[in-house]
Order: structure tokens, then sequence, then C-alpha cells
């Protein structure tokens, strides 16, 4: 089951996806609101943290997280305070039931990951696209269009037609038609 418990927070924050299962994840710890209780109304424990990148609204609530499950952190650039597993790129890692393939994905941020599963057609997409044909913003430290761009037609390679949802970092999932959705931002980065 995947879950944003970051949904209804009025903060500056990025969503923020438990995933339960045989290995109950979080995906992205989030900033400015008591992630602790929130994940506790649904789960005692969590295994595993897996960040997207290493911007602060996705990031701040990491050493709470890290204190009140003693759980250890999996992210791209292990030279981070926050991360202490290193994750390659095209790297398979357990989340929820179902395994997922890294994708090192830069162009908003150098450590940018996404995961895919695509047996069961989801993805996390982080900040590279969000609904609506919106990309992530490449005017922060380390950011690049050019580099987003293929990012995103990266992942419009990889994904197959099953793809059914992209969770993404900020505002509402990608649901309908997300390889239109990919192809959208990809025009949208180019010409803005
Ligand atoms: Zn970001």
């Amino acid at each position: 089951m995947i879950q944003n418990i970051a949904g209804n927070v009025r903060a500056f924050t990025s969503n923020v996806f438990l995933v339960t299962g045989e290995t109950t994840a979080l995906i992205d710890a989030g900033s400015n609101f008591d992630v602790i209780a929130r994940i506790q109304e649904h789960t005692e424990q969590i295994d595993r943290l897996y960040l997207t990148h290493t911007h602060v609204d996705h990031i701040e609530n990491v050493p709470s997280v890290r204190d009140a499950f003693s759980i250890e952190t999996w992210g791209y650039d292990t030279t981070h305070d926050v991360v202490d597993h290193a994750i390659q790129d095209e790297e398979l890692v357990p989340i929820g039931d179902e395994t997922y393939m890294t994708l090192h994905t830069p162009g908003h941020k150098p450590d940018h990951l996404c995961f895919y599963a695509a047996d069961i057609g989801i993805c996390f997409g982080g900040d590279l696209i969000f609904a609506n044909g919106s990309f992530g913003r490449t005017d922060l430290e380390g950011g690049d269009r050019k580099t987003l761009i293929q990012s995103i037609d990266r992942l419009s390679d990889v994904v197959t037609d099953d793809l059914t949802t992209i969770y993404v970092g900020h505002g509402p999932a990608i649901t309908s038609d997300p390889q239109e959705e990919i192809n959208l931002a990809a025009q949208a980065a180019r010409l803005s």
C-alpha cells in the first residue's frame, strides 16, 4: 500500500510516501511537520528510508526518522550527511512488496533518483516531472536544464505501456496517461 503521508500538510515540504509491505519504506522524509506521528498512524516500524534527492524540503525530517525508527537511509550521494548507503544507477531495491529499479536522473539536482517497478507500473519520480506537463526547476545549485531534459527523455525510454502511476515529489500523482505526461514535460522543458 502506498500513501502520501504529507498529503494534507500545509507547510513547505515534499510529498512523503509510506509504502507498507515486506520492506516497509519511506520515500523522502519531508520537512516542517511531524512525520513520526504520521508514520505511526499506519505502522509501528519502517525498514528503509529512500531519498529521491537531498533538497531540504525532502530531507529535513531525516534525523528524526532515523532516531525514531533506528533505520538507515539510501540515496545517490553518500558525501551528504543524510545518506548512509549509496544507490547506483539501475540498481534493484526492495520497496513494499516489490523490487524497484533506480534511475539516476540528474538535472533538478545532481543526486536525483527515480524508482521504477515495471511489473506493477509504478514510478516514484521525485522532482523530475510533475502533473500537467510540469518539470523540476533547474535554477537551484546543481540544476541544469539540458541534463534535466536528458533525464526526462531517459525515463520516457525506460517506462513501458504498463506504467499507471508516477508518484511525484510535489502535488498530485500522475495517473492519467503518464507516458504522455512525461513527453509533455520534456516538451515544456525544451520550450521554456
Ligand atoms: Zn527538489
